[in-house]
């Protein structure tokens, strides 16, 4: 006699009642997480990587739960998204509300007010008191490829500067503006026209240079190489996210900010990654106060619920013809419904400080780490999202190497780790704001055994 399974009496609930705890009952990945992994292999686009090849099936508070019956430490948010938790009480709650009521009309059809209440709580919170418009789209790609659309449409202007390690997306537009070559461009060339590269300040590896010298030396360029005539737009990560957290020197960012205001050039701040309480500010642009002119936001807007948004200057994002911006589901009734829950939930829980208090967690620990082992070449980053850079003890060179190894063994003992860099060595940490302080240091504590033994 066969037994069948019937999932629903097993599978946990969700969200932050879960047991916060790791708890590894199968080797990693789990039997049936491989056979997942090998029907994956037959139905999915090999092109479609996965980091860690364990099959969830709940998730809430600091931990994923696979269909093993493993609890894990969750130390990547899937990528920055989850920074309120996964299916926090009150997302779900506004989302199912929702879902009761209607779940599609198009926006740019039918329209319905949450598409405006999230526009107006985006023109609020984003830096800068001057009479501002926002538009809803789908992903953070999306959400680049328009701002540039639009600042294009308002300058008359084509040219589009990005910097070196950024990224801004995997579309044919934004592809064109992330930097690195393997895995997100090769073969899919050729690129959008008009796209140009400006040399970044990396702190760790420009030998300090000052942050004004750094924005000098990249104006220098777009100067003599572009133009400020053609030039339409300069986006840039305030700290960059997939280029390897590079927080750039006080300094380069106000400087290209007054460039650009002086000379008709549109600055757009790829927040796609640093946004919403992720660094201790409710932005990244927040932390030296610059008010850009377009912000491109998405990751964590939505609780997990596919949203992004530009928020900008009224009289820049007014320039489109009307139709010429929007798009099927763009601004999805669910999503709205999740991002204004979300978004109340980082003020009325105040995010912005926990964020803080994770980031002293991860910094003293990590410096510690740092201190005493000369492979921990640099900690950075703010907030909830710092990084290490792996190096060889006596060259300084970076070693991709090592960083496979150290997240590999984090991954085989319960703790979901990311990778990020243009070098592939630097291990970033993305907690959901929702860990608690023990799991977070749990999770720390298995990197560091992990490195030790690597
Ligand atoms: C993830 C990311 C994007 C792309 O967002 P998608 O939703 O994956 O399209 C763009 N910019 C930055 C800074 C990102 O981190």
């Amino acid at each position: 006699m066969t037994i069948v399974e019937t999932p629903t009496s097993t599978v946990p609930l969700g969200g932050p009642s879960l047991p916060q705890e790791r708890r590894l009952v199968t080797s990693i990945p789990g039997p049936k997480s491989q056979a997942l992994q090998a029907r994956k292999a037959q139905a999915v686009s090999a092109g479609v990587g996965v980091t860690l090849p364990v099959y969830i099936v709940a998730a809430g508070g600091g931990v994923l739960v696979d269909v093993d019956g493993n609890s894990l430490i969750d130390l990547g948010s899937g990528i920055a998204v989850t920074g309120v938790g996964n299916s926090a009480p009150q997302v779900v709650e506004a989302v199912a509300a929702q879902l009761a009521q209607f779940t599609h009309t198009c926006f740019t059809v039918a329209p319905y007010d949450s598409y405006i209440e999230v526009a107006e709580t985006l023109n609020r919170l984003t830096p800068g008191d001057h009479a501002k418009r926002s538009a809803l789209f789908n992903s953070g790609a999306e959400a680049v490829e328009n701002a540039v659309k639009i600042a294009r449409h308002y300058t008359g202007k084509q040219a589009v500067v990005a910097f070196d390690h950024a990224y801004h997306g995997r579309t044919t537009l934004t592809m064109g503006l992330t930097a690195k070559n393997q895995p997100y461009k090769n073969g899919f060339g050729p690129f959008a026209a008009e796209l140009y590269r400006a040399p970044m300040s990396y702190p760790y590896r420009d030998g300090g240079l000052d942050g004004v010298v750094a924005a000098k030396r990249a104006i220098s360029q777009i100067e003599k190489q572009i133009g400020a005539e053609n030039l339409a737009a300069v986006i840039i990560e305030p700290i960059q996210g997939e280029g390897g957290f590079i927080v750039p020197a006080p300094g380069f960012l106000p400087t290209l900010v007054d460039w650009c205001r002086a000379n008709k050039v549109v600055f757009i701040a790829d927040e796609v990654q640093t946004g919403f309480a992720r660094t201790g500010d409710m932005f990244a642009s927040d932390h030296e106060g610059i008010v850009p002119d377009l912000m491109v936001m998405a990751k964590g807007i939505a609780g997990g619920l596919p949203l992004s948004a530009v928020t900008g200057r009224a009289e820049i994002m007014d320039s489109p013809q009307v139709g010429g911006i929007g798009g099927t589901y763009g601004g999805n009734p669910l999503a709205c419904a999740a991002a204004l829950a979300t978004m109340a939930a980082y003020e009325s829980e105040n995010l912005v400080a926990r964020a803080r208090e994770i980031g002293a967690i991860l910094t003293g620990r990590l410096n510690a780490i740092r201190t005493a082992d000369k492979r921990v070449g640099d900690v950075r980053g703010r907030g909830a999202m710092i990084a290490v850079e792996l190096v060889d003890a006596v060259t300084g060179e970076p070693d991709a190497a090592l960083t496979g190894r150290v997240v590999a063994a984090a991954h085989a003992q319960g703790v979901i780790l990311l990778t990020c860099g243009t070098y592939g060595n630097v291990i970033r940490f993305l907690p959901p704001l929702s860990i608690p302080d023990g799991l977070l240091i749990e999770g720390l504590q298995v990197v560091q055994a992990a490195l030790a033994a690597a």
